[in-house]
Order: C-alpha cells, then sequence, then structure tokens
C-alpha cells in the first residue's frame, strides 16, 4: 500500500482493520440483542430531520471512524427492524446474517456483472446460483435467468421477454404500432401492483391488461378467464400471456396453476408465475397439489429478498427457455468487444435483462444456500407457516379476535369487541375505522408491526411472517397486545363517538 497514491479515500489497512471490527462488533451485538430494541419508533420526518441535522454539503473531511460510528448510532436507534422477532409486515424477511458477510465482500471484490470479462467467477457463481433456485422449487434445472433487485423487476424482466415471444411481428424491430392487433396481459385482480405499472411502461397501456375476479378461494376464476380470452380473440385483440400468482400479497392465496398452464397450452399464450412472495413454499412436500403446474411456466419471478432471507435486494427471473431471454434482452454495441471465440464464449448478464452495469447479487444467495441446505430451508420456511396458522388458531379462540384468512405464512384477522354486533352496517364501517386506528397505534407502539389487507371489505390487520427470529412465544405474546391495544382504541373511540 504504501507506494499507492496518496488520496484521502484510501484507508490504510490497520486502520481498516480496526474500524471494520468495530463495525462487526456493532452488528453482531445488534443481532445478538435485537430483541431488546423497539420494532420501530415511530418517528415523524421532521423529528428524524432534527436528529439528523441541517448541516449542508461537507467541506470538510471527517475521520472515516467517526461517520462509521455516527451511521452505526443513527441507524440503530432510528431504523424499523425487519430482522425484529415481531415484525410481520408487507414481505420483508429478516437478513441472513451469511447474507450481509457476503454483501460485504460483494462490495469489496466490487464484480461488475454484466460482462463476464469483468466478472469471471462472480459470473459463473451467479449461473450456479439461477441453477440452484430453478432445482430448490423444483423446476427443470435448465431454466436460465438473472437476479434483479426485486419482484417488480422479475416481472418486468418476464413481460417483456413474454411480448417479444408472443407478439405477432417482430416487436424488436417493428415497436408496437406495427402489432396493431392489441396485446393483452391477463391476471386475477388481486395481482400486484407491478402489472400495471408494466404495461404502462411497455406503452401496453393498463386498459390491456384484463383483471380477472376471482372465486371463493380468492383464486384466478378460470372459467371467466377463458371466456375472456374467446372474446377478445373474437375482438382482433392479441392475447400474449398470463399472469398466475403463487403466493398473493394481502392473503398468500396460490392460484390454480395447473388450469392456468392448460389454458395457456391451449391458446398458445405466455404463461408467468408471479411467485416473488410465495414459491419457496412449493419445496414442502404437503403443498405439492398447492403449486402444480409450476413445472409448465414459461416464466417465474421469485425474490430471494424475501422467503429466502436474503438482505435486500434480490429478486431472480426464471425462464424455461433462456434464449426468450436474449431475444429480449441482447444487442452487441461496437465498444463491447466481447465473445471473440467459441471457446471463450460466455455468458454477459447485460444480455439478459434491463440492468447494464450490475452489482453481485448472486454471493448471498449462493451462500444461504450452502449455509442451509433445502433441509434447512424446508424446516425454517414450515415453521414460518406453522407460526402462522398459531396465530390463526390462537385468534379464532379468542372471543374478541376474528381470524380472516390463512394462506402460507400469512395471516389476516382484526379486533371486535364483544359489545359490538357483526353483521348490521353500521358495525361493519366501525370495526374498520376501529381495527385501522389499532394499525396505527400497534406501529407506533414498536411492541408489533403489521400491515393491513382489505378482506372481503373487512379491513384486517394482516401478519406475514418471513422471519426466522419469530417463535410461539411472540405470537401468544402478540395477541395479548392487540387485545390490549384493542380495548384500549375502542374504549377511545367510542368515548369520542358519544
Ligand atoms: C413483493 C411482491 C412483488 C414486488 O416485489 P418487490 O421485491 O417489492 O419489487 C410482486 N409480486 C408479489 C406477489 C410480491 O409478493
Amino acid at each position: 500500500m504504501t507506494n499507492h497514491r496518496d488520496t484521502p479515500i484510501e484507508i490504510q489497512k490497520e486502520d481498516f482493520k480496526k474500524i471494520g471490527y468495530q463495525l462487526i462488533d456493532t452488528i453482531a451485538d445488534f443481532f445478538d440483542t435485537i430483541d431488546d430494541y423497539p420494532v420501530t419508533k415511530g418517528e415523524s420526518p421532521i423529528q428524524l430531520q432534527k436528529i439528523l441535522g441541517t448541516s449542508s454539503f461537507p467541506e470538510q473531511a471527517t475521520p472515516a471512524e467517526e461517520i462509521i460510528i455516527r451511521a452505526s448510532d443513527l441507524l440503530l436507534n432510528h431504523s424499523l427492524f425487519n430482522g425484529h422477532p415481531r415484525f410481520m409486515g408487507y414481505i420483508t424477511s429478516s437478513p441472513a446474517p451469511i447474507g450481509v458477510l457476503a454483501d460485504l465482500m460483494a462490495a469489496a471484490i466490487n464484480q461488475n456483472v454484466g460482462a463476464q470479462v469483468l466478472s469471471p467467477m462472480a459470473t459463473e457463481i451467479e449461473k450456479q446460483t439461477v441453477k440452484w433456485l430453478a432445482e430448490f422449487i423444483g423446476v427443470s434445472p435448465n431454466y436460465g435467468g438473472i437476479l434483479v433487485s426485486g419482484g417488480n423487476m422479475a416481472n418486468f424482466t418476464a413481460f417483456l421477454a413474454a411480448r417479444t415471444a408472443k407478439a405477432p411481428m417482430n416487436i424488436k424491430e417493428e415497436g408496437l404500432a406495427a402489432n396493431q392487433s392489441k396485446l393483452i396481459a391477463y391476471c386475477s385482480k388481486t395481482t400486484h401492483t407491478w402489472v400495471e405499472k408494466a404495461a404502462i411502461l411497455c406503452g401496453h397501456g393498463s386498459k390491456q391488461t384484463r383483471w380477472i375476479p376471482t372465486d371463493a378461494f380468492n383464486k384466478i376464476d378460470t372459467v371467466i378467464l377463458e371466456k375472456t380470452i374467446k372474446e377478445d380473440l373474437k375482438n382482433g385483440h392479441q392475447p400474449f400471456m398470463v399472469v398466475g400468482t403463487a403466493g398473493d400479497v394481502s392473503t398468500g392465496v396460490v392460484d390454480n396453476l395447473k388450469e392456468i398452464a392448460a389454458i395457456c397450452k391451449t391458446y398458445d399464450l405466455w404463461f408467468h408465475i408471479d411467485g416473488a412472495y410465495g414459491v419457496p413454499a412449493a419445496i414442502i412436500p404437503e403443498l405439492k397439489a398447492t403449486f402444480e403446474g409450476l413445472k409448465d411456466a414459461d416464466s417465474i419471478a421469485l425474490d430471494p429478498h424475501k422467503w429466502l432471507y436474503a438482505p435486500l435486494e434480490a429478486g431472480c427471473t426464471l425462464v424455461k427457455k433462456p434464449q426468450h431471454l436474449l431475444d429480449a434482452y441482447s444487442s452487441h454495441p461496437e465498444y463491447y468487444h466481447f465473445n471473440k471465440t467459441e471457446d471463450l464464449k460466455a455468458q454477459n448478464y447485460y444480455e439478459y435483462g434491463l440492468q447494464n452495469s450490475r452489482g453481485f447479487r448472486a454471493l448471498k444467495v449462493w451462500m444461504a444456500f450452502q449455509q442451509v441446505g433445502r433441509k434447512g430451508y424446508a424446516k425454517m420456511i414450515r415453521e414460518d407457516i406453522e407460526l402462522s396458522e398459531l396465530l390463526f388458531k390462537l385468534a379464532n379462540k379468542h372471543n374478541e379476535l376474528e381470524a380472516v384468512s390463512q394462506n402460507l405464512s400469512i395471516t389476516t384477522f382484526r379486533y371486535v369487541p364483544t359489545d359490538v354486533p357483526h353483521d348490521d352496517k353500521n358495525s361493519m364501517t366501525y370495526l374498520n375505522t376501529l381495527n385501522e386506528a389499532l394499525l396505527q397505534a400497534l406501529e407506533l407502539g414498536g411492541e408489533v408491526f403489521f400491515s393491513n389487507a382489505i378482506v372481503k371489505d373487512s379491513y384486517c390487520l394482516r401478519s406475514c411472517i418471513v422471519n426466522f427470529r419469530t417463535s410461539k412465544k411472540d405470537i401468544e405474546e402478540i395477541i395479548e397486545i392487540v387485545v390490549r391495544e384493542g380495548r384500549i382504541m375502542h374504549k377511545k373511540l367510542h368515548t369520542n363517538q358519544l
């Protein structure tokens, strides 16, 4: 190092070790005592700005050690911890500690996994990770794919591949206008909003998405799906893809994938599965029937940063025929001199998706797979599901709670005071107001963190457990917390109404 240019950004070896070890100590203590922290302090943006301070651009240099100590202090004392055992909002997992170390290492080696020549071993590790992801969920290891930032990008990546494959004319050269018949995508009305964004951003327009109603089980109604496809064909439109959801965001329901696959086959449509949250549950033998049809998908979106506990960000697009990604994304500008000879021919990830320069997201997934193995993941995912079932059971048993739905690791339920009748219209409205206020109070309280779901017009507390730290004791205590806070909120709202 002594021969290097003298710059203000380099940190000398001994300093790097000292500061680095301190940081690792801080993180290790944090993981060890995370239960003692509030899930969140619920501070307002104004409070946070006060704490952060309003200093303008740093003209003066500050020692690295000081900066890291201050950043640790700010983040450890003013964050929402999705690694906390009682965080069960949205679908954000506890980060696997090995993934935390992987990200540090990935940053240090700083591979640009857009091109093989810039990331020789990292590219091979990503290829292996993609293959393992396919093997893990039980589809053919010949599926190919790419790691992306998350579920939205994983679904967009597949959406564009689907339309390139299915448009009547060459969409890359001729564009949408030449494909005059309208390209229509189909999905259930519970599908995540990415599908709307995709239709807008890709120039189809949101009216070119058919939001198919769901059946009594909240799955896409495949009879209406087929009827709608037939009508569109009759009207000269060009159906091109059907999206099946494997674990919908609100209630965790998995569509009937097998029936969708059959319809796609009949009408020559691209079958995409949005399994961003739920697909890892396909490794649980008891759920085999639920995921039947998975192997027929032309593409699958899944998020290692959800149920595989990878730290943000990690999503993945898998495609049955990797060539479909190349068809959509490959181009060869003259300033790239890759792939000159056949024996050096390499996989360049910039040709498989939207990004050009790309970070090394695969490392954290690849490491966790090895640390835990199939058995380890099956154990954690099964336990997450069992805890969610326990929450449902306990809510169902409690006379002040109503258990509403339970699928995969998502439970919805609500607080219903004993003196409020269940069935008239006024109490419906009141219960929705009460539970919305209760959710807000619980979030600010910092003891537990849920998000919400509207199930059959009822405002519900929604718990999604993708959290290897949550235990049975947490679930039992959560029931008490919700009832305690529910009573307080009911009293408050009731008094206000009188
Ligand atoms: C989370 C989720 C998404 C969006 O994924 P991000 O990682 O937040 O971009 C899309 N679809 C489903 C089913 C999801 O659960």
